[in-house]
């Protein structure tokens, strides 16, 4: 079996140019330039950048999540095997799964080698809200409600992996 199921499958549309995995367009871009746009926008909007960013990738999560489970029946322990191996091959780092609880609905993942704070550089704070909102956006579909995510542990921070610590946030009922 190739080592990269993702890559074998993805299919190159030259009169569109679009990269398409099970008709999903992805694309590839150089970490850098992510990393440039973040460092602007953190510039410009402060912490709210952070969460922007944690939004988008949390639409992303969510969307794959719900498209893969469906697609290919999984169950929430298989379709969170499938995202860390997905996340490791389109290049966003080595995801490993360190706790899963559905009973407190809480979720933990290490990334090794994560592009992003590669590409970012040292920083005192946690820099891979990409990471964290698409991890947040999955752990969504599994635990059926709205998740919070933080990353406790950064590269760009000078630990040896990223962490990042999901949770669901509390139902407010009026
Ligand atoms: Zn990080």
């Amino acid at each position: 079996m190739s080592e990269n199921p993702i890559l074998d499958e993805l299919v190159h549309d030259q009169s569109t140019g679009s990269l398409l995995y099970k008709g999903v367009r992805y694309l590839l871009i150089r970490p850098e330039t992510i990393a440039g746009f973040q460092k602007a926008l953190t510039e410009s909007c402060g912490k709210e950048a952070c969460e922007n960013l944690f939004a988008g990738g949390y639409a992303g999560g969510s969307l794959s999540a719900k498209k893969y489970k469906e697609l290919h029946n999984f169950s929430d322990h298989e379709i969170i095997d499938f995202m860390m191996k997905m996340g490791n091959q389109i290049g966003w780092g080595n995801f490993s799964l360190v706790r899963y609880d559905p009973g407190v609905k809480h979720l933990c993942v290490a990334v090794k080698d994560s592009p992003f704070a590669q590409a970012y550089g040292q920083s005192s704070r946690s820099v891979c809200h990409l990471i964290r909102g698409v991890l947040a956006g999955m752990a969504s579909v599994l635990f059926g409600g709205d998740c919070s995510a933080e990353e406790v542990q950064c590269r760009a921070r000078g630990h040896e992996n990223c962490r990042f610590e999901i949770n669901a946030r509390e139902a407010h009922s009026a």
